[in-house]
């Protein structure tokens, strides 16, 4: 699933590329993602793009006729084409084709077995119901503790679940929420408000160490290398049965309330969660 260091750093990658150009020819092949049937995506047919903007795990392309707005559900992507690299004929799982005025192409995949790409066309990235209710992001510059602890709050509610919650915290999913809590040393099945005041700080600069870190070290990357460089740098998401870089220990999965995670038993002990 795209989390929000990968989504940034493929906007900032587009940003620079697409920015004030304009949007030549708008092909849906999947209209099961169009989800604003009174305003078709043609309808952005030569349109000039202003900027790209993230929003949680969301692009938002910011054109004179109006955003763009696309969610890439669990397996979405964006496939970029330079003008002098366009498509091959090969097979991709191509939901929508946006084509630029200079020849450059992107195209919208989702490689997941069901479709949850989605593509929205509206006045304000607000209109979209899952942005407007976004919690604060780790990845803003004004991200701060007191942001931190009014999204946490003193919920009963396993922490790797609230730190998902896009209407809590925006951006995080299954893959960061493992490597979050395993640097801040924290089950992940302990309830939030069972935190400590030192658990919550460790918490609060573990999410934005591992995400800003993340940001960085993707930064530049091309759209195509960003989510082999995010399997890569995990210390324990997907590495069940491997060992802890911290200590050694076996890395173990664990699945709870319908979801897994992966976590080091020795550097994250679990506590009673009553
Ligand atoms: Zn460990």
């Amino acid at each position: 699933m795209p989390e929000s260091p990968e989504v940034q750093a493929l906007v900032e990658f587009l940003d620079e590329r697409i920015r004030s150009r304009a949007i030549a020819d708008l092909d849906v092949g999947e209209f099961r993602i169009i989800k604003t049937r009174d305003r078709p995506p043609a309808s952005l047919v030569g349109a000039r793009i202003r900027r790209l903007e993230r929003f949680g795990k969301h692009v938002g392309f910011d054109t004179d006729a109006g955003w763009l707005m696309i969610g890439f559900g669990r397996n979405g992507w964006i496939r970029w084409h330079a003008p002098e690299d366009p498509p091959s004929e090969e097979p991709v799982p191509e939901v929508a084709r946006i084509a630029l005025d200079d020849g450059a192409v992107m195209q919208l995949v989702d490689m997941g077995d069901f479709l949850a790409v989605t593509a929205n066309v509206v006045d304000a990235p607000a209109d979209v119901s899952g942005i407007a209710a976004l919690g604060p992001d780790p990845l803003a510059q004004d991200f701060d503790r007191d942001a931190f602890d009014r999204a946490l709050g003193t919920r009963r509610k396993q922490i790797k679940a609230l730190l998902q919650e896009q209407t809590s915290i925006a951006g995080i999913g299954n893959a960061y929420s493992d490597e979050i809590l395993h640097r801040a040393k924290i089950s992940p099945v302990v309830h939030a408000a069972l935190l400590d005041g030192e658990e919550r700080e460790r918490l609060f600069h573990a999410t934005v160490d591992v995400l800003r870190g993340a940001l960085s070290d993707r930064r530049g990357l091309r759209p195509d290398q960003l989510k082999q460089a995010k399997v890569a740098a995990m210390a324990v998401h997907g590495r069940g049965g491997e060992a802890c870089p911290v200590c050694g220990t076996t890395i173990v999965d664990r699945v709870f309330g319908g979801a897994s995670a992966q976590l080091c038993p020795h550097c994250q002990p679990e506590r009673s969660a009553a």
